[in-house]
């Protein structure tokens, strides 16, 4: 027998619609291009939305159709958030970091119909404009009318919207709709895209504002540092459009003296980046004080939280650290590292390292660890393997991709690539993972395209590339790479080699030089070994 209850689609609209009827004079605020903050409401954005959407189709947007997003985090992405979704269509999040390569893949592979463009991003993506044939529309965003470029059909953020009006019902009938997609790096080969679905990310935005969670509320005022286009900056200005907590967004000014004048004077109650940011705002507050007396939680993920930086901002600074892990398959939270009652009587130390691990599992996601046969390990903080997990806003197939066994199990679950232990109560830690992928400053380096690329040098036989421990960026690549017999290479050769093959953050700091790399039995790469060898940065070695 069913239940006789409503039959509601969860769509984003909802939340949109929410917001504007309870919290239309919540702010958003946004840190402009110039310095100059723009601030304006929920019932504005609501009004500016409704007209974009209607734009959308105005410009001939189809249901399912895609329409990317080159763009920082401000006002008028949070609008692209709402509006594109709202109009049917699939938000497309183009993270600007990416090699100029793998942009023109991605476009291209999601076939985006229009792409909005933050005027100071374009000379990035017009490197890539000519390798692109299925936009039929370019929006560019704080874009002064003299700007002058080589794409063509052009048109500007404010001219759309001056041109639509607000009378639009919504397109998004459907829950099971897509809404939002993000790319993501494999180990090998092109990034692979994540499918949002109005369903998943409604669930996700719920799930994330659970009080054992995030737990966003209408009296925060919440500052995104994680990019829009990196996992949806982690579905926060969804949580805050339901909540009704003010927003404030950073622009391009991602440095940490404006994000600590910016937390001090909209008095932000929870920010949320990875950790490389919070290391550059601990050395700035270091040297220039502010009263960060606001901040309930500040919100870090995407790489592991170091316990030292814990401690430093909690102990030196009384600031509440919210360590969290996800990842863009998941929309993108998982767990969360909150004290439970049973920490009540730790020591402070004990606390921080309870909270450097990475938590657990927020209701909505189920986790699991195997060992290499698939068999389920318990959970007794000691036995170690592979995180799985399944949920309502987790992936199950990768867009336009075949179904894979490496990455989902064939009873349904997901695999994380990631190695760790359970703790009785639930609470996991990261101890290694297995994709072969290097995190700096939370973005992802593969290594095995990074070390194709060093061997297409002709003086190169063998290299391989490790992550080796950074102080700023937590992780960097490090080159182990075998010459030639016969030739002499030097680094400064390889890096002039490498420049436009390979994003600026690619370049390895370190190349080594050794007559041979260790191999395993079955001949590959012993990353193992080179791990043992110069993973703790020991280059000497
Ligand atoms: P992304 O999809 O780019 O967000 O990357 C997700 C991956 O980042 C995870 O599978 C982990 O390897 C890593 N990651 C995310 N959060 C954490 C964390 N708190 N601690 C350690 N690794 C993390």
């Amino acid at each position: 027998m069913h239940g006789l209850m409503m039959d509601y689609q969860l769509t984003m609209d909802r939340i949109l619609e929410h917001a504007n009827r309870m919290f239309p004079h919540k702010q958003i605020t946004t840190l402009q291009p110039d310095g100059s903050r723009h601030r304006y409401n929920y019932a504005e954005a609501y009004t500016r939305i409704k007209r974009l959407a209607k734009a959308l189709v105005n410009l001939g947007i189809q249901p399912g159709d895609r329409v990317g997003t080159f763009a920082w985090n401000n006002y008028q992405h949070f609008e692209l958030y709402f509006a594109i979704p709202g109009a049917g269509a699939v938000c497309h999040t183009l993270n600007i970091r990416l090699f100029p390569e793998q942009l023109a893949y991605i476009v291209d592979h999601a076939e985006d119909q229009i792409v909005f463009i933050e005027a100071s991003l374009l000379p990035l993506y017009e490197r890539i404009a000519h390798q692109i044939s299925c936009v039929k529309h370019y929006v560019l965003i704080n874009a002064p009318r003299t700007i002058e470029t080589r794409l063509r059909n052009v048109l500007h953020y404010e001219d759309l919207l001056a041109d639509a009006d607000e009378d639009f019902a919504w397109r998004s009938t459907d829950e099971r709709m897509a809404m939002g997609m993000c790319y993501t790096s494999g180990t090998t080969g092109n990034p692979k895209g994540a499918l949002y679905s109005h369903r998943s990310m409604y669930l996700h935005t719920i799930g994330e504002n659970q009080a054992a969670a995030l737990g966003i509320v209408e009296s925060d005022v919440v500052l995104p540092v994680v990019p829009q286009f990196h996992a949806m900056a982690w579905g926060l200005p969804y949580a805050c459009a339901m909540s009704g907590a003010d927003l404030v967004m950073p622009g391009m000014h991602l440095q940490p003296a404006p994000l600590a004048r910016l937390i001090a004077e909209e008095r932000v109650t929870v920010a949320g980046g990875v950790p490389t940011i919070w290391m550059g705002l601990y050395q700035e507050l270091k040297q220039n004080p502010r009263d960060l007396s606001s901040l309930r939680a500040l919100v870090v993920g995407g790489s592991a939280m170091p316990r030292s930086l814990i401690e430093a901002y909690e102990r030196e600074l009384g600031v509440n650290v919210l360590h969290a892990w996800g990842m863009t398959e998941l929309s993108p939270l998982g767990t969360v590292s909150i004290l439970q009652k049973h920490h009540q009587n730790l020591s402070d130390k004990e606390k921080w390292d309870v909270k450097a691990r990475q938590g657990y599992a927020i209701a909505g996601v189920e986790m699991r660890i195997v060992d290499d046969s698939g068999r389920e390990l318990p959970w007794d903080n000691k036995s170690v393997g592979e995180l799985q997990v399944r949920g309502p806003w987790i992936i199950r197939q990768y867009f336009k991709r075949e179904h894979s066994e490496d990455q989902f199990t064939a009873d349904g679950w997901f695999r994380t690539g990631d190695v760790c232990t359970i703790d009785p109560y639930g609470y996991m830690t990261i101890t290694d993972r297995t994709k072969d992928l290097v995190k700096s400053g939370g973005e992802w380096i593969s290594s095995v395209e990074l070390e194709n690329a060093i061997m297409g040098h002709p003086d190169v036989l063998e290299a391989a590339v490790i992550a080796i421990p950074d102080d700023r960026w937590l992780e960097r690549p490090l080159a182990v790479v075998v010459a030639r017999p016969g030739a002499t290479l030097a680094q400064e050769q390889l890096r002039t080699y490498l420049q436009d093959k390979i994003a600026k953050f690619w370049m390895p700091d370190h190349f080594v030089f050794v007559p041979e790399i260790p191999k395993t039995s079955v001949g590959k790469f012993s990353k193992t070994t080179l791990r043992q060898m110069y993973g703790e940065g020991r280059l000497s070695a």
